[in-house]
């Protein structure tokens, strides 16, 4: 007996059921996330929505499914009508960005307030609470503050470090999305955008591909050439206008350099990828790390709170684009200080494989919380 199957109809079935599996099971995960996304844009409530123990400790940031999230008290303890007038006043409650001493003692006490977990990025959050003399309960939104523990613990922009003015200057004119695009390297997911952007011309690939290819794929800004890397290389609206295509307003950009323009705290580039520049721009010899400024200018802005105490204290300044080759791979260094071997990384998963090689490594939030033994390693 002749047994006849058709072997590619079968095939193209079993693919076919694969494939749609596939697309089933990505199209929930993607609603899952979703989920998460808008929970937390309207604001989840800790305790009931998810618990404290949820909330992980991401490189001293506060994290939520690898998200980046902030919690605060939207009950205000008085003052309800001067917190909505100015949310950054010394009453209001503020928003914890950090695993701050606050957050810390919740964790320790098993015990918290009503807080909400929220992703918002806008700087507006509703806030309630009992008017002074009337006692009459009001609901409205307000302006809060980024609470200050949180500021010191990540030292973020020198915080730590500044006095008197120039201290509550950081606190006052601090803008949330500037914050979230300094640690995105730390997250893979980053809030939705709420402001639409404005879109390109139709012949917008044409003419930014024809203009990269001008500059001989050269960043303007720090002259890396990215011939082999050419989707790194961006073409920049210089004043923003994405439909003004005019020659002077365009300006070819490396994906570092580009996402450090103002207003561009939208832009997410990818850890690996501002690592690989780095490594590009250290061969094609385009920096001095002998000096802080261009550390601090070419570094992920995730380390821009470690390296601002480092200056302070004058340690010697670390290498950037510095890579150990480990079997077949090459493992990549945020920054490095090679004559003592010693590393600080943004990724645990580079810490083992550069352990492996003789390298000590730490992450930074780690070298922030422990700066004196730092220091001693780095001297
Ligand atoms: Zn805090
Ligand atoms: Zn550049
Ligand atoms: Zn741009």
């Amino acid at each position: 007996m002749k047994l006849e199957i058709d072997f590619n109809t079968l095939q193209s079935a079993a693919i076919k059921m694969g494939a749609s599996n596939k697309q089933t099971k990505l199209d929930s995960t993607l609603s899952q996330l979703s989920a998460i996304d808008s929970g937390l844009g309207e604001g989840l409530v800790l305790g009931e929505d998810l618990q404290l123990s949820e909330i992980e400790n991401i490189n001293s940031l506060l994290s939520y499914k690898g998200r980046q999230i902030m919690l605060y008290i939207p009950e205000q303890r008085s003052n309800i009508e001067e917190v909505i007038k100015n949310g950054k006043i010394k009453e209001a409650r503020r928003l914890h960005v950090a695993e701050c001493g606050t957050i810390e003692d919740m964790r320790n006490k098993g015990f918290f307030d009503r807080y909400q977990v929220t992703n918002d990025i806008s700087g507006s959050y509703p806030v309630a609470g009992r008017q002074h003399y009337r006692g009459e309960w009001i609901e409205s939104k307000a302006e809060l503050g980024v609470c200050k523990n949180c500021l010191r613990v990540l030292n973020y922009k020198g915080y730590a470090d500044l006095k008197g003015d120039a201290k509550q200057k950081v606190f006052l004119e601090l803008k949330l999305s500037e914050l979230f695009s300094t640690y995105s390297s730390y997250f893979k997911h980053y809030p939705m955008r709420s402001k639409t952007i404005g879109s390109y011309t139709q012949d917008w690939d044409k003419i930014s591909e024809r203009y990269r290819q001008q500059q001989n794929y050269t960043c303007e800004q720090c002259g890396v050439v990215l011939t082999r890397y050419k989707k790194l290389l961006h073409t920049h609206h210089i004043n923003c206008v994405k439909t003004d295509n005019s020659l002077n307003n365009l300006k070819a950009l490396c994906a570092d350099c580009h996402s450090k323009q103002p207003n561009h705290d939208h832009m997410h580039v990818l850890h690996d990828d501002r690592l690989l520049i780095n490594q590009l721009r250290k061969e094609q010899g385009k920096f001095d790390c002998s000096d802080y400024q261009e550390v601090l200018l070419y570094a992920d802005s995730a380390l821009e709170g470690l390296l601002l105490k480092c200056k302070k204290y004058n340690l010697p300044s670390p290498e950037l684009g510095i890579s150990v080759r480990n079997g077949d791979n090459f493992v990549s260094i945020d920054l490095a200080w090679p004559r003592k071997k010693f590393a600080v990384v943004i990724e645990k998963d580079q810490i083992q494989l550069l352990r492996t090689q003789g390298w000590t490594v730490y992450l930074a939030s780690d070298c922030l919380n422990n700066f004196a033994s730092m220091q001693q390693m780095i001297r």
